[in-house]
């Protein structure tokens, strides 16, 4: 694992949570109740995380009001994982930089631990590299959420203490705050490690249908790769993506819409897309799914980036 400067200061609040989640625990006790809390909130906010930070913040794969794009900010980074803009930044350069070192949590060139959470306690990572998110730094209030990323969580933290106490604030924050890290950090190690290839991208990304639940709908992370702009990542009917199904019911009663899908020839790989930078000595494998031949299709880089000259929201 590469050696890198860890902001310490900064890492005690993680290393918190987690202590906070066991030692609570023990305290309050276990109950089902509880159980229940933390796994509702767990997926309300991973669908902030998913729904938010990646498939709107990061990939712009649909279109909404500028006031539901601010709530989806507040969602999301009630998560405690920073602000939007930061997350979107650091979420390009792993898609233009995949599995390279300049991607900032390459498990090829970092390993596991880096990939799964020391990059996001590295010093190296703590700004936010505004060009690189220049269509949404121009809101104002998203910029001041970025700015001050911990106040979703305190609010949520707080209002728990004082709707249920104790109890509450242990399996509501704490438990599934941690969980919720965890769940989402998979998508960025064992994505990356754990599953199968079925498109032929410049990267190590893989499918996985368990990761696939943990993390509703983002373990098909192999057809991410393959097209980053595709508000749906299962491409399949039986690839479980509760993500893309909350935005589906959310565009029925007009929240969300211009929703992106690839066409089925894309999905069936009949496309051949060029590759813009060299593709990197990579991996071996092209594992399929089915015994299909792999098809010769790689991902193109312009699919990675955001088109930035669309409007945000209205
Ligand atoms: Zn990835
Ligand atoms: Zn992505």
């Amino acid at each position: 694992m590469k050696k890198r400067d860890f902001g310490w200061l900064v890492s005690l609040p993680f290393y918190a949570v987690h202590v906070a989640a066991v030692v609570g625990v023990m305290l309050v006790g276990f109950s089902w109740k509880g159980v229940a809390l933390a796994l509702a909130l767990y997926y309300v906010r991973m669908f902030g995380v998913t729904g938010g930070y990646h498939r709107y913040f990061s990939h712009r794969t649909y279109r909404t009001s500028r006031a539901f794009q601010f709530f989806l900010a507040l969602l999301a980074q009630s998560s405690v994982q920073k602000g939007a803009l930061w997350w979107a930044a650091h979420h390009r350069d792993h898609h233009k930089y995949s599995d390279t070192p300049k991607d900032p949590h390459s498990y090829r060139d970092y390993g596991f631990w880096y990939s799964h959470v020391g990059w996001i306690l590295s010093t190296e990572t703590e700004d936010t590299d505004y060009s690189r998110i220049s269509d949404l730094a121009r809101y104002p209030e998203l910029r001041w959420l970025n700015n001050w990323h911990v106040v979703p969580a305190v609010v949520l933290a707080v209002g728990l203490w004082l709707v249920g106490s104790w109890p509450a604030l242990v399996w509501g924050f704490f438990v599934s705050t941690t969980l919720l890290w965890h769940g989402t950090f998979t998508i960025n190690s064992l994505s990356h490690i754990w599953g199968k290839r079925r498109y032929a991208t410049t990267d190590y990304s893989k499918n996985n249908p368990v990761l696939a639940i943990v993390t509703m709908g983002e373990g098909w992370h192999n057809n991410h790769h393959y097209y980053p702009r595709s508000v749906r990542q299962g491409f399949h009917w039986w690839q479980i993506d509760m993500t893309y199904y909350v935005l589906r019911a959310l565009a029925l009663v007009g929240i969300v819409w211009d929703l992106h899908v690839p066409s089925q020839k894309v999905i069936d790989g009949d496309v051949e897309v060029r590759v813009k930078k060299p593709a990197r000595a990579l991996a071996p494998q092209v594992e399929t799914e089915t015994s299909q031949v792999p098809v010769p299709v790689a991902v193109v880089e312009a699919l990675s980036t955001p088109a930035l000259s669309e409007a945000a929201a209205e």
